[in-house]
């Protein structure tokens, strides 16, 4: 059937997964359907019925990680043009409106994907300009309605964008640039009054990860006067600006990549900062571990911020499988009463599990912590209820104390 140049198909959820689609569960996943092989276009329209045929719910296939596509609304009818992304997007920055007004902040998140009614994509802004990650070759079928529906709900001095659909969400290398004026190379964009510099068209990343910002802020206003800082897995150096901001005596940072000690020079430069007067190391984090424990240095806050996944030329590091090790090579090189700063982006692991995580490697060490505070993903990375899975952000902020303190 063609529905608005579009194919559209009926698909049944098998009986023993239709509770999860009746709690509103937004994704639909592989397992639960029936007929998959009428799945054949991606970004076609897709119909949910139940196995009795009543109607459950209207979506688009899209192959992304686990999931094969997002309902996107509970209405039979529905036509999924520029006008029903219109009114999503619109409703998403009318959530923001207090973000867009503070002028001491001009970069965050517009659109979160499910959690503002449609997965997929997300939108963030950069001071005028707006960034699109599509994540299926599904949902960048609806690149032009997409637009339009922007277009019309915001002013866009120029709009970028980030494919993501690669096998695995991996970053497909292009020109990122749609429509507009273009970015300055870099954009310098303000979080809470500092400065950052992002660059729009340079590859996977642009030089901030905007989900941070309230951990940023919190170890500036009260984590780092008069401290040192170990920033580990470090990039741009982010949050080493912050602790600087914040009146640590001096930090340390260090990330694998050569690209690293530029990026965290021009981070520090542009917040008037001299960057001689920091450490910046290109090295393994676990090298600079056995380096560090050699010559007995010790840190009064450490930050661990690994990817998910990364490989190194020495070895490779998952965060489910190693994150306790790492995080006792971090306890091992904190002050007593230091802080570790401890944070993950990998959806496998929830708050849970990564408090459990905190709880082996102090017990392995045999010294006494705190939990001091956790954080998830901020306001502006708005979750649905109905798909908590895509609360990927834990951040916990742990004291190690000594026997005595205990
Ligand atoms: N904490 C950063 C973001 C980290 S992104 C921020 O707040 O902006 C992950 C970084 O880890 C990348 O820059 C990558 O180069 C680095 N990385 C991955 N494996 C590493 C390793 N074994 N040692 C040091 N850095 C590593």
């Amino acid at each position: 059937m063609e529905y608005n140049n579009r194919k559209q198909v009926d698909m049944i959820i098998k009986n023993k997964f239709i509770k999860s689609f009746n709690n509103n569960s937004t994704l639909i996943f592989k397992e639960a359907l029936i007929n998959i092989n009428k799945l054949n276009e991606e970004g076609m329209i897709v119909k949910l019925f139940n196995e009795d045929n009543h109607f459950v719910g209207k979506g688009f296939y899209g192959k992304q990680n686990k999931g094969y596509g997002w309902i996107v609304s509970r209405d039979e009818e529905a036509i999924i043009d520029s006008e029903f992304f219109y009114q999503k997007i619109k409703a998403a920055v009318e959530k923001r409106e207090a973000y867009y007004k503070d002028e001491t902040t001009t970069a965050f998140r517009i659109f979160n994907g499910e959690g503002d009614g449609f997965g997929g994509f997300t939108i963030d802004y950069f001071d005028g300009f707006y960034m699109i990650t599509w994540y299926s070759v599904g949902i960048f079928s609806f690149k032009e309605d997409i637009l339009t529906g922007l277009k019309k709900a915001v002013k866009c001095t120029g709009i970028y964008e980030k494919k993501r659909f690669d096998e695995q969400g991996k970053y497909v290398k292009a020109n990122d640039f749609i429509s507009g004026e273009e970015a300055s190379k870099p954009l310098i964009i303000k979080e809470n009054g500092a400065n950052f510099a992002v660059y729009l068209n340079d590859g996977p990343m642009v030089g901030v990860f905007l989900d941070q910002r309230d951990v940023r802020k919190t170890i500036r206003d009260y984590y780092v006067k008069d401290k040192t800082v170990l920033n580990t897995f470090s990039y741009t150096g982010a949050f080493s600006v912050f602790a600087v901001l914040g009146g640590a005596t001096k930090t340390t940072s260090v990330d694998l990549a050569n690209r690293s000690r530029l990026k965290t020079r021009e981070q520090f430069e542009i917040n008037s900062i001299n960057p001689d007067e920091q450490n910046i190391i290109v090295d393994d984090v676990f090298n600079y571990f056995k380096y560090a424990r050699r010559k007995e240095l010790t840190f009064d806050l450490v930050i661990l911020d690994p990817p998910s996944f990364a490989r190194s030329k020495k070895r490779t590091f998952s965060a489910t499988k190693d994150y306790v090790d790492l995080l006792i090579d971090g306890i091992s090189i904190t002050k007593d009463n230091g802080i570790i700063v401890a944070s993950t982006n990998n959806s496998n692991i929830d708050m849970k599990k990564f408090k459990q995580f905190i709880d082996r490697a102090f017990k392995d060490l045999k010294i006494p912590y705190k939990i001091r505070e956790t954080f998830s993903l901020p306001d502006d990375f708005n979750v649905s209820k109905d798909f908590p899975n895509g609360d990927y952000l834990k951040v916990i902020f742990v004291q190690k104390l000594t026997r005595r303190s205990n």
